[in-house]
This record gives structure tokens, C-alpha cells and sequence, in this order.
């Protein structure tokens, strides 16, 4: 577990019960839900619901959104692949570093050249399923994989189970910046570029406990000086270096910062509140990711396991805090209204 990671709260593993994440999913498809998004602030491919949230999504229409260290658990990164691309909108693997070293510094254990190959064999296919689709043929990707038809299947009988025209899986590095590899940050872009990961996202390491301050980027002029010297940097790897398809590597939350520390710029509108339900492992209904949330401290929304999710999401408290979000004290200093979280 990296440290970010450790900073978690202490305690057994928190897992939801698949009945409970199908119950809610089913209520919010019936109001229009457009994208699952099954974190657990662990790795959901170790998940034991995640085969039937595939299932269900593929079934319903809905689009599967997933964030993965990229290690591919149990299965391997070919019949991975073949799960989750015909129901994902975006595979976000999270991606520390360009050199083994830094890789590994910051995500313990981890081996970055299986890691590259593993990747490699991802998004071969994809691009192998892509294809097939844009011909209108079955996925022509690994047709040997015992798995892949019946996963198909729910889709062409769904009523809604068919993607929009177009849209294909999004492959993207999910990269959290802090000193360890701010100086790898460009060559990282290079990487995805050589890849075929269409986007780069990058997140400011939150410090979460004491011993994580001294990696921030965010916590004086210098190191500040370095992020903003990483953004230039990673600019120009995206603008030279293409995308096998030809394209640019998508670069998002890369921008540069105040220099000051204390004069950062102004907040600005929260991405989650009233847009997206976040359901925690017991089923409570919260807001926003925010810690503080999970505490409790933004409010009281109710379960999904005692009621529909669609009532807890138009009942009073919910609405009450959509009305009046920008008036809390959590919200008034909250990072997510930072890109990145800066
Ligand atoms: S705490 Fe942050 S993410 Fe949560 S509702 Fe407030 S502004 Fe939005």
C-alpha cells in the first residue's frame, strides 16, 4: 500500500455488499444514471461484486468508470480487458512514475516493466474491440477467452445496453504529483503517449497525516516553482510526442499555481455536489468524496441500505445541502474546488 494509502482510517476493510450497490444502481438507472464509478479506495478489481456490476451495467445501459493500480488481480490484463471494456467509459490506472525507482517508491512492490507490459496487453484490446466495433462485427479481440461472448450477450438483449455511437473506452494514467515525481512527470506523459493512454490526470498528493506534508508540491515557493516547471515540461512531452492514432495526450488538472503558498487561487465551484451520489460501504449516501463527508460532518443524507437511493437523493437533507453548500465551513475550504485538488 503506498502511504497515501496508509492514511486511511485503521480498522478491517471496508467492502460494500454487492446486493446493496445493485439495489441502488437499479433505483438511479431508473432516474437516468449515466456512469458507476465502483471506488472503494482500494483496488475494485479485488471486489466481489464487481463481476455482477459489470453484468448489471452492460445490462442497463450504464457506463462503468474504473480506477485501478494496474495490477489486474486474478485474471491477468487480456481477460480484464475483455470485462470491463465493453461496459467502461474510462480505465484510470494509477501511474507514479517513469523509472522503476520512483515507481516503486511511491507505489511499494510495484514492478514497472510487468507493469508496462501488462498495460501494453490492455490496450491491445481495446484497440481490438474498438475495432470490431466500429466494423459492427463481434469483438474480434481474444475470441478464444472463454468469458467474452457470454459478457456480450446482456448487452445486445438490453434495452439500453448499447453504447452511444462513437464513444470508445478512454485509457488513462491517474497520477498523484508530489516530490518523488515531479521531476518524471513529463517523461511519464512520453510514456502514455507511447502507450496509446489517451489521458493524463494528475492529482495533488493531500495530506492526509503529518509524515505526507514534506511531499506536497503545494507547500512552499520551491516546491511550487517545481510543479509549475513540471507543467511546462509535460505540455511540451504531449505536444511532441503523439499518440499512436496521431492524437495528443489528453492532459488534465496540469496548470500552473500560484507561486505563493497563502495566496493560491480563488476557489471555484464544487464538481460533485448535486451531480453525483456517493454511496459508502454501509450505504450511507454522501455528497462529495470529501473525508469529512464519510465523518459525517457534511450532514446526515440516510442510507441506500434502509431506503431507495432516488428518495434519500430528493429528500430534504440532500436538497437542503445542495441549496446551501457554498455557506458550509468544509465546503468554504474544500480542495476539490482546486484543479487537482491544489
Ligand atoms: S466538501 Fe468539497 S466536494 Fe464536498 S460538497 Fe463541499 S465543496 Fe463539494
Amino acid at each position: 500500500m503506498c502511504d497515501c494509502g496508509a492514511a486511511r482510517r485503521p480498522g478491517p476493510p471496508r467492502r460494500m455488499d454487492p446486493a446493496l450497490a445493485e439495489r441502488a444502481v437499479r433505483d438511479a438507472a431508473a432516474a437516468g444514471l449515466r456512469e458507476v464509478i465502483p471506488s472503494t479506495l482500494g483496488e475494485p478489481l479485488l471486489w466481489a461484486g464487481l463481476d455482477r456490476l459489470v453484468d448489471l451495467c452492460a445490462a442497463l445501459g450504464v457506463s462503468l468508470n474504473v480506477t485501478t493500480n494496474g495490477t489486474f488481480p486474478g485474471r491477468g490484463p487480456v481477460r480484464w480487458a475483455e470485462r470491463l471494456v465493453p461496459v467502461a467509459s474510462d480505465v484510470k490506472i494509477s501511474w507514479n512514475g517513469a523509472t522503476p525507482a520512483t515507481a516503486a517508491a511511491v507505489m511499494p512492490g510495484l514492478d514497472l516493466p510487468r507493469a508496462i507490459d501488462d498495460l501494453r496487453a490492455f490496450v491491445a484490446v481495446r484497440d481490438a474491440l474498438e475495432r470490431g466495433r466500429a466494423k459492427g462485427q463481434p469483438d474480434e479481440a481474444a475470441p478464444e477467452r472463454a468469458g467474452g461472448a457470454a459478457e456480450r450477450e446482456p448487452r445486445a438483449r438490453a434495452p439500453r445496453g448499447e453504447r452511444p455511437p462513437g464513444r470508445r473506452t478512454r485509457i488513462s494514467f491517474q497520477v498523484t504529483a508530489q516530490e518523488a515525481n515531479v521531476g518524471e512527470l513529463a517523461d511519464v506523459v512520453r510514456l502514455a503517449a507511447s502507450l496509446g493512454v489517451e489521458r493524463v490526470k494528475v492529482n495533488q498528493l493531500q495530506v492526509r497525516r503529518p509524515a505526507l506534508a514534506d511531499r506536497s508540491l503545494l507547500r512552499s515557493v520551491a516546491a511550487i516553482r517545481r510543479w509549475n516547471a513540471a507543467v511546462a515540461a509535460m505540455r511540451a512531452a504531449a505536444e511532441a510526442a503523439p499518440l499512436p492514432s496521431g492524437g495528443r495526450v489528453l492532459l488534465e488538472n496540469v496548470a500552473p499555481l500560484a507561486e505563493d503558498p497563502a495566496a493560491p487561487a480563488p476557489r471555484g465551484p464544487c464538481p460533485f455536489v448535486g451531480r453525483e451520489a456517493w454511496l459508502h460501504p454501509d450505504g450511507r449516501l454522501a455528497p462529495c468524496p470529501h473525508p469529512a463527508a464519510a465523518r459525517g460532518e457534511l450532514g446526515d443524507f440516510g442510507s441506500a441500505a434502509g431506503a431507495p437511493l432516488l428518495a434519500l437523493w430528493s429528500a430534504p437533507a440532500l436538497r437542503s445541502f445542495v441549496a446551501a453548500w457554498p455557506a458550509h465551513p468544509v465546503c468554504g475550504s474544500c480542495p476539490f474546488r482546486r484543479p487537482g485538488g491544489a
